[in-house]
């Protein structure tokens, strides 16, 4: 097993290949594909830009903007992976159709794609979870998809309530999943556990 450097893979070449809204354009490749979802607002795309120290994901102040899957290629290691950009869910004022689509879409993607190696759930460590992250990790449960708790805007916490919250995220997900989670605590503002997640997303690189 060759030792890779963080900096080899996410500051290397990357490139948008495409925004995907409908899953009959799902691509077919072999790229192994990880995958980023969470609540509308809750720092994906700050996160995203940070792991890879470029703006590729589009930041914005209006929940529940992006609706389609965007898929970007990192190259710096063997013949690349994809790292997949999931719209946004349980954004209050989403209308019916908007809902259906995100289900259309993003379930769709969720359950049936080969390629998908790790789901990243991003939770504001603030918020904590709430139903529609519960309903999301009962899915990944029923589906079997691979997935891993990535608290964001950890710096909005004192260091006091940092390590409350995590305790109790870690005891109502134990519940759930029946193991101890590994969670990582994040701060894109702070840039705060982004080489921890970088070295995560190395390890399953390095064991695919
Ligand atoms: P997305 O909708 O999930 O892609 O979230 P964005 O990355 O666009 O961020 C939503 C809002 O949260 C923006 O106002 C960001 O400036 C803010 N934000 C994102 N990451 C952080 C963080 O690490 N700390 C703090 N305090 N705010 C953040």
């Amino acid at each position: 097993m060759s030792k890779i450097e963080a900096k080899e893979i996410f500051n290397g070449k990357v490139e948008f290949l495409y925004s995907i809204n409908n899953p009959e354009q799902f691509p077919s490749y072999h790229f192994p594909e990880i995958a980023f979802i969470g609540a509308s607002n809750v720092g994906k795309s700050s996160l995203i830009n940070s792991l890879v120290q470029k703006k590729i994901a589009i930041t914005s102040n209006t929940p529940g903007r992006t609706k389609q899957l965007n898929f970007f290629k990192l190259f710096g290691y063997k013949d690349g992976f994809i790292m997949v950009d999931m719209p946004g869910y349980g954004f209050a004022r989403d209308s019916k159709k908007n809902i259906a689509h995100w289900q259309n879409l993003s379930l769709n993607y969720l359950a049936n794609r080969k390629n998908l190696k790790k789901v990243f759930l991003l939770i504001e460590a603030q918020k904590q979870l709430k139903d529609h992250d519960r309903d999301i990790i009962k899915f990944f449960n029923i589906y079997s998809v691979d997935y891993q708790i990535i608290l964001t805007k950890i710096d909005k916490l004192n260091r006091a309530d940092q390590i409350q919250i995590l305790e109790k995220i870690e005891k109502e997900l134990s519940m759930l999943i029946h193991k101890k989670p590994k969670i990582i605590a994040t701060s894109a503002s702070g840039k705060y556990g982004i080489d921890d997640l970088q070295n995560e997303i190395i390890k399953l690189l390095l064991n695919l």
